[in-house]
């Protein structure tokens, strides 16, 4: 079953791809020979599901969204303040190579080159001679640990990396630069080739996703449940990519988006929703900043739309399934006859009903929604009772409705209890078009009963609705 969360990504997609505007990076052969038009969408919930549209098979190379997994590894193995006092967290409002540093000669932050190059310097041994061999060996624990946040064995592409040491005269001035402060304590070639390397290794939309909601989940990888780097240091790499992340405009990307991400030059974004969620994008057209055109567009969109940026105050960002269980225990009403109460005592597992607490914003509508998609064979009448949520996000509010429709489809039936009308007053609400001019509903969702049939303020009451219901099956028959 298609779920609602693929109709949105669709839908953004659409959106976004009819924007053809920016060029590919073609600073190397490699870069500028991808598709202009390949275009891919990830997202990884906290439980490690993923929902993917578009080329998200297609590898490309992970360019700068490797410099937080780069920055990762050296907090992880030298600490915090000995990393600090190497390479500073405030943005630069420059460009990412641009060759600046602090009035402590630190790079300014780890997202640009300058902080990039010197957070792999630190990954190698603080000696002037650094033979290749050693370069090699501190690259494959890199990949290692790439490969435990993306819970995929990642690869280099040989012939970026090859293109990126020939042509990197820019970076290799920003590396002797560095070097001639004293800031590197090894050889300046030898923190290149290691940049070089880790700029060329090979990701998909999918495994950027993975890689945020590791991120997001505080350093646990949700696929492997394996904690890849602890969550003081994933709350660093969100502070550093909120502010530094997206190069200029860090003011408008928070306000904006509002979504920590790093972009790479070769059209990659990867963004987190803390606590909830990760993100990647791919889309080779950059704008000047050398971030991918649709892959921000694609942001603002998942921000907007899905209600993701992370200043949408709700209380719990979780919503939980406080219990779950089947109507066996409730005494059949007295109203029937004796031949209906006789058939409606056969059949009370049939009827689950699903108790939600929090408020309910995307992410919690998307889990809890999964559960009830994923149990659809165990039952004819599913009753979500939502007195303990408070709020109703518009896009929740969706992908509910939306949900009862897709039970109409196969037969079944959907109810709601909600004894304090948060359904309706968000329906009013959304009506007068206040709480979310900007949602763009997909096509698909559009039109949905807006008169909430099978919404009820009592559980006697829905019950009565789920008897009907089974009673007029059993009559159909
Ligand atoms: N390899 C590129 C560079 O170092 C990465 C830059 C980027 O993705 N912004 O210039």
């Amino acid at each position: 079953m298609s779920s609602h969360v693929d109709g949105y990504l669709r839908h953004i997609m659409d959106t976004c791809a009819v924007d053809r505007t920016g060029e590919v990076a073609d600073y190397i052969p490699e870069l500028a020979a991808v598709d202009p038009d390949g275009f891919g969408l990830s997202l990884c919930v906290h439980d490690g599901h993923i929902y993917s549209d578009g080329d998200s098979g297609v590898e490309f190379t992970i360019q700068s969204v490797s410099k937080p997994l780069t920055y990762a590894m050296a907090l992880g193995r030298l600490g915090v303040e000995a990393v600090d006092a190497k390479i500073g967290v405030e943005p630069s409002g420059e460009a990412f190579n641009e060759i600046s540093v602090d009035d402590r000669r630190r790079p300014k932050n780890p997202m640009i080159n300058a902080g990039a190059i010197l957070a792999a310097s630190l990954l190698l041994p603080p000696v002037r001679e650094v033979a290749d061999d050693m370069v090699a060996k501190v690259f494959d624990e890199l990949v290692d640990f790439y490969s435990a946040c993306a819970a995929r064995r990642l690869r280099i592409d040989e012939q970026v990396y090859a293109s990126e040491a020939a042509t990197g005269s820019r970076n290799r001035a920003i590396a002797y630069m560095l070097d001639s402060f004293g800031a590197l304590d090894t050889a300046p070639d030898a923190a290149l080739d290691l940049y070089y390397r880790q700029c060329s290794i090979r990701v998909t939309t999918d495994d950027l996703a993975v890689v945020g909601a590791t991120i997001a989940n505080g350093g646990v990888n949700p696929r492997t449940g394996r904690q890849a780097f602890s969550g003081q240091v994933a709350q660093r790499l969100l502070s550093v990519m909120t502010t530094c992340g997206m190069y200029d405009g860090a003011g408008d990307w928070v306000t904006g988006v509002g979504l920590p991400a790093k972009s790479g030059v070769g059209g990659g974004i990867l963004a987190v929703l803390p606590g909830q969620l990760g993100i990647g994008v791919y889309s080779p057209r950059l704008d000047e900043h050398g971030n991918s055109v649709r892959g921000v567009e694609a942001c603002r969109h998942l921000s907007s739309d899905l209600g993701l940026h992370m200043f949408n105050v709700t209380r719990e960002s979780r919503v939980t399934i406080r219990s779950v269980f089947d109507i066996s225990d409730i005494e059949v009403g007295p109203d029937w006859s004796e031949a209906e109460r006789g058939f409606l005592r056969t059949c009370r597992d049939r009827v689950r009903v699903y108790e939600l607490q929090g408020d309910l914003t995307f992410t919690g509508a998307e889990s809890a929604l999964r559960r009830l998609e994923a149990d659809i064979d165990d039952y004819a009448v599913a009753i979500v009772e939502i007195s303990r949520i408070d709020v109703i996000d518009p896009v929740a509010r969706t992908m509910v409705l939306a949900m009862k429709r897709t039970l109409d489809d196969v037969g079944k039936r959907a109810m709601i209890v909600d004894p304090d009308g948060v359904v309706r007053a968000s329906v009013d609400r959304h009506r007068r078009d206040t709480i979310a001019p900007n949602l763009n509903v997909p096509e698909d969702l559009r039109g949905f009963d807006p008169t909430l049939p099978h919404v009820h303020a009592t559980m006697d009451q829905a019950i009565v609705d789920a008897e009907e219901f089974l009673l007029k099956q059993f009559t159909d028959r």
